[in-house]
This record gives C-alpha cells, sequence and structure tokens, in this order.
C-alpha cells in the first residue's frame, strides 16, 4: 500500500490455516499490512505447521482469546462452518472489531454469520477469487492474491466505513477489489466457479466408473482435454460439498441452462449440424482469448503449470 496511507488494521485473527487463510496470513506479513497476525485452528497438526513455517505471531486452538483483541478477524473456514465459529466466537469481539470471511459462497454465510455479531461488529463479507486445488497450511502462498479479484458483498445496513477498510486490506495484499450484492456473487460464480467444477467432479467420477475404459487408459491417454478436469476435480471435498449445499438454488438454475445447452449440442452432433458446433466453438474461443487478454491466465498451455501459475487458475 503507498506509504502515507495508514494500516487499516492492526491485529489480524484469521480462523482456519488452509489454503485461503495461511496466503492471507504470508501475504498480510509481506506487505506489512498488520502488526500481529493470530492464526487460529482447531487441528493441532495445522497449528504445529503454521508454527514451523513462522507465518504467524501467535497460533492457538483457543478461538475466544485468538480474537479478543484483533480489529480484523478473517474466517477462512469451510462456509458450512462459518456460522459456528461466529456463534462461538460472537460475545468476545471488542467493541468496533471487522468480521470478514472468504467464503465461495455468500448470501448463506451471511444469513449464518450476521445474526450471531452485536450491533457494535461490523461484518463485511468477501471472497478472493483465486486459489489452487490445494489444501492447508503447505498450500499457501503470499503472491496469491496479486493481480486477483476480491468480491465484497457489504450487507446493506453495514457500516461504510468498514467496508473501505477491508477494501484497503485486500488491496494491500495486492487483490483488486470489486463490490456486489450476495444474491449477485452466487449468481457469477454460480456459473464461472460452482457449475465448473461440479462438471469436472462428474466427468471424472464418469471416466473412473467406466468398465470398457481400463483405469490405466484414462490415466495414460489424459492429456486429450480430461487432465484439466482432474486438476479441477481434485479440489478440497470439504469447501466443495460445502459450497454446492449453500448455493443450491444458484448452482440448480446454471446447471439447468446448462443441460438445456447440452442437449442442443448433442442435437447438433446427432444431426451432423457441424455449423452449429463450428460458431459454438468460434464464440468460446473469444471468451478464453477475452480472459488471457485480460490478465486473469496465461496463454501457456496448462499442463504441469508452475505454482505461480496455479495461483493465477482463479478458483474458488
Ligand atoms: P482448507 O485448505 O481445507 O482450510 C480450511 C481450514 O479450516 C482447515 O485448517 C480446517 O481444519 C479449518 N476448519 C474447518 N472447519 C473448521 C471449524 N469448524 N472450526 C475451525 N477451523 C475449521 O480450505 P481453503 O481452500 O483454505 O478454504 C477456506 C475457505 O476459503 C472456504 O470457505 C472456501 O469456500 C474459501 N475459498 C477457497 C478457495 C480455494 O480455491 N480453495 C478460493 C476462494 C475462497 P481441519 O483440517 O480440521 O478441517
Amino acid at each position: 500500500m503507498p506509504a502515507e496511507a495508514p494500516a487499516p488494521f492492526r491485529r489480524l485473527a484469521i480462523v482456519g490455516l488452509g489454503l485461503i487463510g495461511s496466503s492471507i496470513a504470508r501475504a498480510a506479513r509481506h506487505y506489512g499490512m498488520v502488526e500481529t497476525i493470530v492464526a487460529i485452528d482447531r487441528d493441532a497438526a495445522v497449528l504445529e505447521r503454521v508454527r514451523a513455517l513462522g507465518i504467524a505471531d501467535v497460533a492457538t486452538d483457543d478461538l475466544v482469546a485468538g480474537v479478543a483483541q484483533a480489529d480484523l478477524v478473517i474466517l477462512c473456514v469451510p462456509v458450512g462452518a462459518a456460522g459456528a465459529v461466529a456463534e462461538a466466537m460472537a460475545g468476545h469481539l471488542a467493541p468496533g472489531t471487522v468480521v470478514s470471511d472468504v467464503g465461495s459462497v455468500k448470501v448463506a454465510v451471511v444469513a449464518a454469520v450476521a445474526p450471531h455479531l452485536g450491533p457494535g461488529v461490523h461484518f463485511v463479507p468477501a471472497h478472493p477469487v483465486a486459489g489452487t486445488e490445494y489444501s492447508g497450511p503447505d498450500a499457501g502462498f503470499s503472491t496469491l492474491f496479486s493481480g486477483r479479484w476480491c468480491i465484497l458483498t457489504p450487507l446493506p445496513e453495514g457500516d461504510a466505513g468498514a467496508a473501505a477498510r477491508v477494501q484497503a486490506f485486500w488491496e494491500g495484499i495486492g487483490a483488486i477489489v470489486e463490490t456486489m450484492t450476495a444474491e449477485h456473487h452466487d449468481l457469477v460464480l454460480a456459473i464461472t466457479s460452482h457449475v465448473p467444477h461440479l462438471i469436472a467432479y462428474n466427468i471424472v467420477g464418469t471416466a473412473a466408473d467406466l468398465e470398457a475404459v481400463t483405469q490405466s487408459e484414462v490415466i495414460k491417454f489424459s492429456a486429450g482435454g480430461f487432465r484439466d478436469f482432474t486438476r479441477i476435480a481434485a479440489s478440497d471435498p470439504t469447501m466443495w460439498r460445502d459450497v454446492f449445499l449453500a448455493n443450491k438454488d444458484a448452482v440448480l438454475e446454471m446447471l439447468g441452462r446448462f443441460n438445456e445447452d447440452l442437449s442442443a449440442l448433442a442435437r447438433a452432433i446427432r444431426w451432423g449440424d457441424g455449423d452449429a458446433l463450428h460458431a459454438l466453438f468460434t464464440r468460446t474461443r473469444a471468451i478464453r482469448r477475452g480472459i488471457v487478454a485480460q490478465g486473469q491466465e496465461t496463454a501457456e498451455p496448462d499442463f504441469g503449470r508452475s505454482r505461480a501459475e496455479r495461483g493465477k487458475t482463479g478458483e474458488g
């Protein structure tokens, strides 16, 4: 952040030190965004790694003590766990504390978290659209959010100053911030992230179940498009179970549209309508080029992408 701008927060408490939580810890330290970083996780093995990696000043499984003096608390747990964590810490937050999250679904998280937080605590929901298919504290890296979008979905009745400070925090660790409603976020992410993950899980599952094609052939000949699906389908099972359960309506809406379009494609193949296929494939190629042109992906082939490139996949 610019040298003249004061840091928006002093003491950051992160709950859940997985890929995203540990990346925030690394980035906050790398960019000098806070004085103190408190890592809170229920898992002793995760805390042991956090201490060994030296990515936080304090590492504890005590949620209440961990959040007590923080002026920013970021929930980095699976979306299905956010409500329970909020309930457990709510009575122990100092007045004026800003609570945020990184959940891939926003309407359900707002509904689960907001009712627990008292009037003096400001909730600013957020979703960094950056990730990889890896989990845990060792998977994180400080540049995960560099040049990536972070979507804020402030509550209509929320504190504008708190939202501005959360925006400054994300910009300070390299992200580009956009603001929208939680409802709109969930619709957009259903088609750009959630349904693509469902398709990947489904196609890898289907291939694994095929009896006519052996498992070894699936692995051996995987370069034919299948390999990129397997990368996405390796994403964290708990996180993605929660995403689909929490964003049910938007996912089912987009899946309905997807199924209709897939039926149209099947019809084009059945009736030999090459023009229809060619027209669609031309349109989709232009979309891919647009994403590359906006700097959200590289033009290099994906296979064997480096860690730095993986950080640019914009998952979650
Ligand atoms: P992760 O690597 O699996 O880390 C999640 C951490 O939260 C783990 O340390 C886990 O501990 C802990 N946790 C789970 N339930 C908990 C609970 N009830 N109380 C306290 N800690 C708990 O997951 P992640 O990829 O960082 O995802 C975290 C959040 O970021 C999710 O809400 C996800 O939607 C969002 N997100 C993910 C991505 C992505 O690409 N991965 C991108 C953007 C946003 P255990 O080991 O004990 O389960």
